[in-house]
């Protein structure tokens, strides 16, 4: 394995194309143009011309029209797979198991639930029961995408389909680190077209580009931004859709720790933390990266994780027996190294791991760290994982929460159910226990931040109807006949009266609540 130099890739100065080249080789992989905001503006415009005809569709037709993509996805992923695999750096295998599969998967759990989630839904009414109340989903329009290079197929990818089965256009603004897989993603999906009729090339827009196309794409007349990325970066993008008044999700960074008491089963918990922190080379928002464990357990849980860290396999990414790639950018190497210099500073013993070798950062664990130091509060988005021993689950809990990010969280329990009560008071979007980071891959979930972690949710029904606006329409359903509403002019000191009885005898603790009593509610 050999240091190689920093790529174009890294560069976040304005040359007028992204040069691309292959994190665990340095081979030149690809160009991709940088494009500005007029050339976004021109993409969203194509979208929002294909968007008519597409949100005209019902979404069961929607749904069997999308189909084609997800055949086009499948039938290549090998080829896909190993596309991921070449330009981010992370094991063929992740590559299909992480990206590929998950997005197969989330097509056709949306494919068969779309039309039901998306179905009218009538409210019941309460005092006005005369009325009937329902919300209608109406597509936003064009959804701008933008997104991050660890998961480079499957989160913007991912979003544009969700937004697509709410009936919008997408263009999606893929990382400037990773953007050839998004290129051959639309290749794919102008394929799908050919033999889907009711899908349009323009319905799926790429526009590569560094922060300042991602910057326009915020600002281009798009509907909705969906970003995933870092803190800093969605605060702007937060900042630019609240100038437009569009809303945008986003999915943020995170610093997840998981909480092991004393009984849990030692080899699943070793083996679950050992790839919650070192898949992906712990590039992964919902890395693991700081475990609370039970004093008892500690000692032979972080021995067992050593031993099974030191049996992964590192290198060539494209190998199937490989199991930990390069660090896609290489900027995170040094904020992963400045980190691991800290925690040794502070006192924290290396356990195996260390220093990186070029590109390829070997899994590296952690002891006698301390909660507070750096390691157990900034995201090193690197394979470096903290055991902090702890006396007691409530000293546990108020650490994992001490933190400004709150995306994922993890207990490892012996008994499930007192690990779901450890959970439900874990300041995280999602809190997994006896597992690690793959909810992403349960489409029917939703996928949050909590705190800095981020605004709004992907995947899930209600993820899917937050792609749309939801509308409500009122009718009368029974007193058609009146002509006029109670509460309606005239105004008079009597009708004041009935209502300050009626006020009275509903909720004042008379009539209402002695039926209510009776009735035993
Ligand atoms: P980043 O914030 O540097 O970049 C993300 C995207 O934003 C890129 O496409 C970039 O070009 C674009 N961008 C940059 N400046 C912009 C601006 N001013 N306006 C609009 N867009 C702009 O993030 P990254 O380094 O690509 O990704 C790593 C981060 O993403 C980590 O913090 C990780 O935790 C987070 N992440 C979160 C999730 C999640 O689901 N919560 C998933 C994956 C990654």
């Amino acid at each position: 394995m050999v240091a190689l130099a920093q790529t174009s890739n890294d560069a976040t100065g304005f040359i007028d194309k992204l040069v691309i080249h292959s994190p665990s080789t340095g081979d030149l992989l690809g160009e991709a143009p940088v494009m500005d905001a007029d050339e976004v503006k021109a993409a969203v415009a194509r979208a929002r011309k294909a968007q008519a005809a597409w949100g005209a569709l019902s979404v069961k037709e929607r749904c069997s029209a999308l189909r084609a993509f997800r055949h086009k996805v499948a039938q290549h992923a090998d080829d896909l797979a190993r596309a991921v695999s070449t330009e981010n750096g992370k094991p063929v295998q992740e590559a299909l198991t992480h990206d590929i599969l998950p997005f197969c998967d989330l097509m056709a759990y949306f494919e068969s639930r779309a039309p039901k989630i998306l179905a009218p839904q009538t409210i019941s009414l309460h005092l006005m029961m005369q009325r009937r109340s329902y919300l209608h989903c109406i597509p936003r329009g064009v959804i701008g995408i933008i997104g991050p290079w660890n998961f480079p197929f499957s989160i913007p990818v991912g979003d544009a389909v969700m937004a697509l089965f709410a009936g919008n256009a997408t263009v999606i603004k893929p990382s400037e680190v990773t953007p050839l897989i998004a290129l051959k993603a639309k290749a794919l999906w102008d394929e799908a077209c050919k033999d889907e009729p009711r899908l349009h090339p323009d319905l799926m827009q790429i526009v590569t580009g560094r922060g300042l196309t991602g910057a326009a794409v915020c600002t281009s007349g798009v509907n909705q931004v969906m970003f995933t990325g870092s803190v800093p970066t969605g605060k702007k993008v937060a900042v630019a859709c609240a100038e437009q008044l569009i809303p945008c999700v986003l999915e943020l960074g995170g610093i997840n720790p998981a909480i092991v008491t004393a009984d849990a089963d030692l080899e699943r918990t070793a083996h679950a933390i050992l790839w919650g922190a070192f898949a992906n080379s712990g590039q992964v928002c919902a890395s693991i990266s700081r475990v609370y464990v039970a004093r008892p357990l500690a000692e032979k849980l972080t021995a067992r994780v050593v031993e099974l860290a030191g049996g992964l396999v590192q290198g060539d990414p494209l190998d199937p027996d490989i199991e930990l790639g390069a660090m896609t950018f290489l900027p995170q190497i040094a904020i992963g190294e400045a980190i691991l210099a800290d925690t040794i500073a502070q006192g924290g013993r290396v356990r195996c791991g260390g220093t990186p070798n070029g590109r390829f950062f070997p899994p590296t664990v952690l002891d006698n760290v301390e909660h507070g130091w750096k390691i157990t509060q900034d995201e090193s988005f690197s394979p470096l994982l903290a055991f902090i021993a702890v006396d007691d689950v409530e000293t546990a809990i108020r650490y994992a929460n001490d933190s400004d990010k709150g995306l994922m969280a993890y207990v490892f329990a012996g008994d499930e159910e007192q690990g779901a009560r450890i959970a439900e008071r874990l300041e995280a979007g999602t809190t997994m226990v006896n597992n690690a980071i793959d909810s992403h891959g349960a489409p029917g979930t939703p996928w949050q931040g909590m705190k800095q972690s981020g605004l709004g949710q992907v995947h899930s029904a209600q993820g899917l109807r937050d792609l749309c606006q939801v509308r409500h329409v009122q009718t009368r359903s029974w007193l058609p006949w009146m002509s006029k509403e109670l509460w309606w002019y005239p105004y008079s000191p009597k009708v004041y009266g009935a209502f300050l009885k009626g006020v009275k005898a509903l909720w004042g603790g008379g009539v209402l609540d002695r039926v209510l009593r009776a009735v035993g509610k």
